[in-house]
């Protein structure tokens, strides 16, 4: 893939205008090689390829590819949950109240998770 220096550049402009701050680090992207950028709401991010994780070791990385995994699974679960409370409420009288309790407590306790994921960099959860 080659990568339009126009553009990028261009995006590099934009990202510092924003507040975002210029990195030592390059993309890990194969052929990339653009400084990254950390948004004020700490995300890192290439010009070109969005949202990259930094890791400095292969036990890191592991961390973060179960980091994104879990992440994918909660929200998998969020989608099932809504779907069972938004089938719910379209026939309550088949649910008990107690079970609708139930699967909203689920809920809550899922977007939690999501919530502590998004906040906590990778090398504070161990
Ligand atoms: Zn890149």
């Amino acid at each position: 893939m080659s990568i339009d220096k126009r553009e990028a550049v261009k995006k590099m402009a934009e990202l510092l205008r924003a507040g975002a701050v210029m990195l030592p680090q390059k993309c890990p992207v194969k052929g990339c090689n653009l400084p990254l950028f950390k948004l004020k709401s700490g995300e890192i991010i290439c010009p070109v390829h969005g949202r990259v994780y930094l890791v400095s070791s292969d036990e890191e990385a592991k961390q973060v590819v179960s980091r994104i995994s879990l992440a994918t699974t909660l929200e998998n679960l969020e989608k099932k949950v809504v779907e069972i409370l938004s089938e719910a409420s379209e026939a309550p009288r088949e649910h008990g109240y107690r079970e609708l309790i139930g699967w909203l407590e689920v809920l809550e306790r899922i977007l939690k998770i999501k919530k502590e994921l998004s906040t906590k960099p990778a090398s504070e959860t161990r």
